[in-house]
């Protein structure tokens, strides 16, 4: 597999005529459950009672990108290609089988955000990585690919689109107003109250103004934070209210489909202050962390990947309403 460079949108994607990799017996037992030897650990999070573990992260079994060797980036004519040198872990986000974040406790869940954080500060530290996304698939119309409770991690020698995207316009609004752009949108969020679905101490959950899928939803930090591995790692009451939210607002999502896509948008690594690239100078100010799950309604899915103009039948007012008055467990 290799990485390739659209010239006209300038996003890399992978590619490669790849031999079709054999499908696991399904009686094979599940990997991620047990001490299983033919896992990489590569870090745990501390034990709880009863357990070896609590969460904990993993080399993926067949990676999309690898830790050895150079990118060796180089041109094709106009083109651009490099290797899939990078990183492509699997985070195990609790050692039982079917304790899924929606069901798990808010300890669990925070083992789980703490690791998560760990991870990205450390590969953030190779001066090779400029960027460290954390995503998870969950359902069939998803791409779910273990049926264990798992996040994955990837660490990339570029910055992916959308992150790039959000890059580019946070520098570009706080060079004319010298204001986060998340920050402005969470302050008129919260005084109009139309689309924040739960409040829960330093942490918001709300529809976006204009959702690309029907029920998108984000999770943001409510005070100006560039980078969630910060949070995750120093403030232990912090990362109990975020676990709390994560859990009830998928909760809240579980009422709609069961099918999501969940991505952590974080800042790039601050190793690599680019010459050309202005959005680093002040990403500090400018970027905001935040947590986006995109659930898969199958039946109104159908409008946008041809026009690619997101197509969502229903707003996000009715969805946060929605969202906010389902009956979740607690
Ligand atoms: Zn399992
Ligand atoms: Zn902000
Ligand atoms: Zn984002």
């Amino acid at each position: 597999m290799e990485l390739r460079k659209d010239p006209i949108t300038r996003s890399w994607v992978m590619t490669g005529d790849e031999a079709s990799e054999p499908k696991p017996r399904p009686d094979a037992p599940c990997p991620f459950c047990s001490d299983s030897t033919t896992l990489h650990v590569i870090a745990k999070a501390p034990n709880t009672p009863g357990a070896a573990w609590s969460a904990r992260s993993v080399v993926h079994p067949t990676p999309l990108y690898h830790i050895e060797g150079e990118p060796g980036r180089r041109g094709d004519g106009l083109y651009d290609r490099m290797h899939s040198v990078g990183a492509h872990e699997v985070l195990v986000e609790n050692p039982n089988h079917d304790r899924h974040l929606w069901r798990a406790s808010d300890e669990e869940i925070a083992h789980f955000l703490r690791l998560a954080a760990e991870r990205i500060l450390d590969l953030k530290r190779d001066p090779r990585i400029k960027y460290v996304s954390l995503f998870k698939d969950y359902g069939k119309n998803a791409g779910q690919e273990f049926s264990h409770p798992t996040s994955q991690i990837t660490a990339t020698m570029f910055v992916p689109r959308r992150v790039l995207y959000e890059l580019r316009a946070g520098r570009e609004y706080f060079v004319g107003k010298e204001r986060c752009v998340f920050c402005d949108i969470i302050q008129q969020e919260e005084r109009q109250a139309q689309r924040v679905i739960e409040v829960r101490g330093d942490y918001l959950a709300l529809g976006p103004y204009a959702p690309r899928v029907p029920y998108e939803t984000w999770i943001l930090p409510r005070n100006h934070d560039s980078s969630f591995e910060r949070t995750g790692l120093n403030k232990p009451g912090l990362r109990m209210n975020l676990a709390a939210l994560l859990r009830r607002t998928l909760q809240r999502v579980r009422t709609v489909t069961e099918d999501f896509h969940l991505v952590l948008h974080t800042s790039p690594s601050s190793l690599h202050p680019s010459k050309n690239l202005g959005y680093w100078k002040t990403i500090d100010d400018d970027y905001h962390w935040h947590i986006e799950i995109m659930p898969v309604v199958p039946s109104k899915a159908k409008s946008y990947t041809f026009k690619e103009v997101y197509y969502s039948p229903v707003t996000s007012e009715t969805a946060a309403k929605q969202l906010r008055e389902a009956k979740i467990e607690g």
